[in-house]
């Protein structure tokens, strides 16, 4: 493999890389599949990120809810048969107003039907182990001629001008490359080093989330409680087993996941059993801190920011990840287009069309939770009316529920030509 053989030169000599036509700094799921996909598309590709080549990702105990748009776009990678029997169908969205309302419960429910109306059609989306999606991501890249990984290698640093960017590496190595992809995470340092700034805000929440075994079956539906102090969520995995998401006052989240099983457990069933079912844990708990941050632009000289590196969203949808891959899928496209009409694909012009295309519907959606979050995370007289009526109107107008169901799982109109 050549990728292999340049990875064992850069072990041993630390040779300096040949230029590239895209640097991609940041091999988490966003900048790997960018990696695969842009050097499928032809172009030459250096991937770089600072996680030793020992990591076998076994330690992300998350699971993506990857929706269809998305999907499609890591089954153009090629890592649909790494993942197989891994992953579960997301068969429906169910949420429900957990408030007090004198005339009950308001909930909306949505399905695959509010897509295509084929009951036998694609799911709204794929539930996909983190570690799992990491591991089989990380396969591929050896499988993919024009890719070369510098594992262990970080970016430190990098000047840019007409011709291209010089890219520092912390073990003095300097990679030269045509555009410069940022996928290095929230605290992006490439961000940093062009001196874009970051505007948000900490929710002073954080989520509490583990798998489970529920006793009821869930039948690949996802569903969420809205309740006064937050959201609780159970994603469906394998089986009768589920991932949980329960959004809490920053401090508790982290102080339940400390608590021993059985505690955790009581806490559990004794506010949820009768939303989810009694549940047993089946794995370790974990607790993350919520933030909203996005960067003042998606691009700066000859580079592109994707990912969490562009923003990072309240995960209350899942749908943190999925801009990410709306990100890949709009850089491949522009980059391609731009070849083919002879333009440089790191030019201005170019990563004016990625961002134009790109920071709106980000930002939207970043918005978009936020409101949503603010909307149900309370038991205000007022909100509750209009949140209710909401959730009515979503359950019952058909064309406003088909659209909202397009709107979540990225199958809609304008989509990068890798979802479509
Ligand atoms: C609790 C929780 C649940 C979530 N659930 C969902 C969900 O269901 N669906 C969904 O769509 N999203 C979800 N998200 C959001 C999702 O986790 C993120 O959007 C996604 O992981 C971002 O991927 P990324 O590749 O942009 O960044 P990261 O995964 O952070 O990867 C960044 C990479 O950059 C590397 N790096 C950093 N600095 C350097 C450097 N200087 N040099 C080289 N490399 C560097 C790191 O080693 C890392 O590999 C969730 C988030 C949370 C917190």
């Amino acid at each position: 493999m050549q990728h292999r053989y340049l990875f064992q030169m850069s072990q041993t000599r630390l040779a300096p890389p040949g230029p590239c036509e895209l640097a991609v700094i940041g091999a988490g799921p966003v900048g790997t599949s960018l990696a695969i996909l842009a050097a499928q598309a032809g172009f030459t590709v250096t991937l770089i990120d600072g996680r030793p080549s020992t990591d076998e990702n076994s330690t992300d105990t998350r699971t993506f809810a990857v929706v269809r748009g998305s999907w499609r776009l890591l089954m153009a990678t090629g890592i649909g048969p790494e993942l197989a029997g891994q992953t579960t169908p997301l068969n429906g969205l169910d949420a429900e107003d957990g408030g007090t309302h004198w005339f009950g419960a308001p909930h909306a429910a949505f399905s695959a039907e509010d897509l295509d109306r084929d009951p036998n059609g694609e799911p709204l989306g794929q539930m996909v182990p983190a570690g799992a999606l990491q591991a089989a991501l990380d396969r591929q890249t050896a499988e993919v001629p024009g890719l070369t990984w510098l594992r262990g290698a970080r970016f430190s640093g990098m000047t840019t001008g007409p011709a291209g960017a010089e890219i520092s590496l912390e073990d003095g190595r300097m990679v030269r490359a045509g555009l410069v992809a940022a996928c290095d995470g929230i605290h992006s340092a490439v961000r940093n080093s062009l001196g874009l700034r970051t505007e948000g805000r900490s929710y002073g929440k954080s989520v509490f989330a583990a798998d489970v075994t529920l006793s009821r079956p869930h039948h690949g539906i996802a569903r969420q409680l809205f309740t006064p102090e937050g959201p609780f969520a159970t994603l469906p995995l394998p089986g009768d087993r589920a991932n949980l998401a329960w959004y809490m006052k920053a401090g508790a989240a982290e102080t339940l996941a400390k608590l021993p099983k059985n505690q955790i457990e009581a806490e559990l069933n004794a506010r949820f059993a009768d939303f989810a079912g009694e549940m047993r844990m089946d794995g370790p708990p974990l607790s993350y801190p919520l933030v909203m941050q996005i960067a003042e632009k998606m691009v700066g000289p000859r580079t592109a920011l994707l990912g969490d590196a562009a923003r990072r969203i309240n995960p209350l949808a899942g749908q943190g990840l999925n801009l990410g891959f709306k990100d890949v899928g709009a850089l491949v496209d522009v980059m391609t287009s731009a070849r083919e009409t002879g333009l440089d694909p790191g030019s201005d012009t170019v990563l004016a069309q990625y961002q134009d295309w790109r920071r709106f519907d980000a930002a939207a959606t970043a918005m978009g939770m936020d409101l949503i979050d603010r909307a149900f995370s309370n038991d205000n007289g007022l909100l509750k009316g209009l949140r209710g009526l909401a959730l009515t109107a979503a359950n019952r107008i058909a064309p406003l529920r088909r659209a909202l169901a397009r709107q979540a799982s990225a199958d809609q109109a304008h989509l990068p030509s890798l979802m479509r």
